[in-house]
């Protein structure tokens, strides 16, 4: 296993590997950044390959982490957790408890909250551990509790500043839009989506999730494998990362690509594939930053729901100044978002 040559590595200020035998807990804990703040971001629950594959995730979407909430305003630096589901994984509370005294062991230095594969519930266990955690059940009135729809409504607002943008579009109704992924962040958007008179184009691993949004929202359905190429106006990637590269992008026919999951383009370079090809990217970690802003609200404790959903909404008008400068220099959008972010964490603004 590589750390310090890893390619993702990028000067991380701590890496904990974390392994509890009773318990078969396998875990790594990555903190990139905490210049700005706690490093800040979610646990993810998945099952990879081998180490490696887990240690380069857990820094790329750690890295990942530092830019988002540096974009997104909050006195948080960047961090993220990745629980390997091993064979034998047994999702038990005492996994979940011995998690949170890892995550205790950092005295505040890393704070934690859902991502793919976690629940409330689940983070409800881990904080009998630990106080540094967020996305806790929601007190009514008070920010709080699973930070999907918050991320989705970003999204939305997001995708409403690049119909503008690209298609001169003041609205969304007609729009084409497919969503892969129909998880948290995917149903919620859908939702919005279809609120706005969009149509839908979906699809999920798991079919029952498609069912799902096809019944409440006539959605249509499609393969897993043709969603990239749908005939849409917008593709709106919500499940995994790195599906935007060299032999993906010539088959896009979407005009803008807006969508929450983490890291979507494999390489930089793959931001500039994309301008070459004329689709709009928004970059990923400044359009999906909805859930860490009600993440961030929720452990400060000083915005109430109303006032995250303002703050959430400030997404759309961060996008247009980026789709700005873009269309302005030819720039791609994901190298200068980078550059802006780098800029803050750095304290050069
Ligand atoms: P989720 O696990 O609830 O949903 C992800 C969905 O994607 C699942 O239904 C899964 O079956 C599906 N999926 C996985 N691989 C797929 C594939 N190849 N094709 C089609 N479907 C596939 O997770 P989520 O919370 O909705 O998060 C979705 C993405 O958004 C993740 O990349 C996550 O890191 C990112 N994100 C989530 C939040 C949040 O608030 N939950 C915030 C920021 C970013």
């Amino acid at each position: 296993m590589t750390v310090f040559s890893n390619p993702a590595f990028d000067n991380h200020e701590r890496v904990l590997f974390c392994r509890d035998e009773p318990t078969g807990l396998c875990a790594i804990i990555a903190i990139h950044s905490t210049a700005l703040g706690p490093a800040a971001g979610g646990t993810r629950l998945w099952t990879y390959a081998n180490d490696d594959d887990a240690l380069y995730d857990v820094l790329r979407l750690s890295q990942g982490m530092s830019y988002k909430n540096a974009m997104a305003g909050l006195k948080f630096g960047g961090g993220k957790a990745v629980i390997i589901k091993t064979p034998d994984f047994d999702a038990s509370d005492a996994l979940f408890e011995r998690f949170g005294e890892f995550v205790d062991t950092l005295g505040g230095d890393y704070i934690t909250a859902e991502d793919v594969g976690m629940s409330v519930e689940i983070m409800e266990t881990i904080a009998r551990r630990t106080r540094y955690v967020s996305g806790l059940p929601l007190q009514s009135g008070k920010a709080g509790g699973d930070p999907s729809p918050k991320t989705a409504y970003g999204l939305y607002c997001g995708i409403q500043a690049a119909a503008k943008a690209r298609l001169g579009r003041d609205d969304l109704e007609g729009m084409r839009v497919a969503v892969q992924g129909v998880g948290h962040v995917g149903y919620h958007l859908c939702k919005l989506l279809h609120e706005a008179g969009a149509t839908l184009v979906v699809s999920d691993l798991d079919e029952t999730r498609v069912d799902r949004v096809c019944d409440e929202f006539s959605a249509e359905r499609v393969g897993n494998t043709e969603i990239l190429g749908a005939d849409v106006d917008v593709l709106a990637p919500c499940a995994l990362g790195a599906i935007l590269h060299e032999e993906s992008i010539p088959g896009l026919k979407a005009r803008i690509i807006a969508g929450g999951a983490n890291n979507q383009l494999r390489s930089p370079e793959d931001g500039q594939r994309l301008a070459d090809a004329g689709i709009l990217y928004a970059p990923d970690y400044v359009i999906n930053a909805g859930g860490i802003i009600n993440v961030a609200c929720e452990y400060f404790g000083d915005v109430d729901d109303d006032g995250v959903t303002e703050l959430v909404a400030q997404i759309g008008s961060r996008l247009a100044d980026i789709f700005e400068e873009a269309s302005r220099t030819g720039e791609p959008t994901n190298v200068i978002a980078d550059r802006r972010a780098r800029k803050i964490i750095s304290g050069d603004v």
